[in-house]
């Protein structure tokens, strides 16, 4: 059986600590896909189109790495694509308790899928896209939080430094 993860998140936009774990992932896994939620309820600052190149880019280097847009249920994407393991970052306890009630979510939905967490190293453990937004909105410096792809993105729309 091929070991598949699923990386769910909104991705807004994609940083250094998603990336050192889809790093770490793809090492683990036979493939990982880094499936981006439309999230419209939580009105992301970039669309989902922007948030997939933003990825796609970010991402480019790893072979076994694909990326996808999802509007739903993220149990029905994962049986979708074959997955076996969902994957989710855990950067301090603060991230536990929600993590935990998904888990539980997710094991009721759909039992046959695990769900596995992957620690960043500690140097990303603090980055955060909300905090990274914010930085962006008052036309800061967020070189040393995204990966250089995604800098040279947001410089074309004139978004950054
Ligand atoms: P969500 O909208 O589901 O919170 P995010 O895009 O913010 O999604 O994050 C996706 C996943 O990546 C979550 O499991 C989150 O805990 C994890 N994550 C976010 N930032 C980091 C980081 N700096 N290091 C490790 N994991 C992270």
């Amino acid at each position: 059986m091929k070991a598949i993860a699923i990386y769910p998140g909104t991705f807004d936009p994609i940083t250094n600590g998603h990336l050192d774990i889809v790093e770490r992932a793809a090492k683990l896994f036979d493939h990982v896909i880094v499936a981006i939620a439309a999230s419209a309820r939580k009105s992301p600052a970039f669309t989902l189109i922007q948030r997939q190149e933003f990825a796609a880019a970010a991402l480019a280097r790893f072979s076994n790495v694909e990326i996808c847009g999802f509007d739903g249920l993220l149990v029905d994407i994962a049986k979708q694509k074959n997955a076996n393991v969902i994957l989710r970052g855990l950067r301090a306890v603060s991230d536990f308790e929600y993590e935990l009630q998904l888990v539980g979510m997710n094991r009721r939905l759909a039992p046959e899928i695990e769900t596995l967490f992957l620690a960043p190293a500690e140097q990303y453990a603090f980055i955060s896209a909300t905090i990274v937004r914010e930085i962006i909105n008052v036309g800061g410096d967020v070189s040393s939080f995204v990966p250089k792809e995604v800098v040279a993105k947001l410089q074309k729309l004139k978004l950054s430094k």
